[in-house]
């Protein structure tokens, strides 16, 4: 399905023209517009998923491949030292638009740090809750 209020679905489809670094059946892969380092990179998905949890799996089984792909890409062509994968879902989690994507962000030598967080402390017991609460679900 492609939704016709859905600007990731424009671009995917080439309704709207973007720099593409890759495309095949499933996927088109373009250049962020608003990017955290040099040669950030979205993977989109030609049909509409909102995010992670609505992808096909089929689908979604062809991310982490293509995403390494493109990271040997960026180390090879643009001589990043590494990349981070980054994959919101929800508005909570810092997600924009509603239409799955995986972000391939280089990272250089002497860059900027960017994903990161302050580590937590967590309890024994609420190890335990966590694990129980979550694994009731799945
Ligand atoms: P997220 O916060 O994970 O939803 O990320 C959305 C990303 O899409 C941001 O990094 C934006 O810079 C990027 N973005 C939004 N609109 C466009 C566009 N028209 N072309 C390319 N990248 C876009
Ligand atoms: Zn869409």
């Amino acid at each position: 399905m492609v939704r016709e209020d859905c600007i990731f679905c424009k671009i995917a489809n080439g309704e709207i023209p973007a720099a593409a670094l890759y495309e095949d059946d499933d996927f088109r892969v373009i250049l962020d517009a608003g990017p955290a380092s040099r040669g950030h990179a979205l993977i989109l998905p030609k049909q509409h998923y909102q995010d992670l949890c609505e992808l096909d799996e089929a689908v979604g089984a062809k991310v982490l491949g293509l995403a390494a792909r493109l990271g040997k890409a960026m180390k090879s062509g643009l001589g990043c030292a590494g990349f981070n994968l980054v994959q919101n879902n929800g508005e909570a989690a810092g997600q924009t638009v509603k239409h799955f994507h995986m972000h391939i962000i280089p990272r250089y030598e002497g860059g900027p740090e960017m994903v990161a967080w302050n580590p937590g402390v967590v309890s024994p017991e609420d190890r335990e809750q966590i694990v129980e609460e979550v694994t009731a679900h799945m």
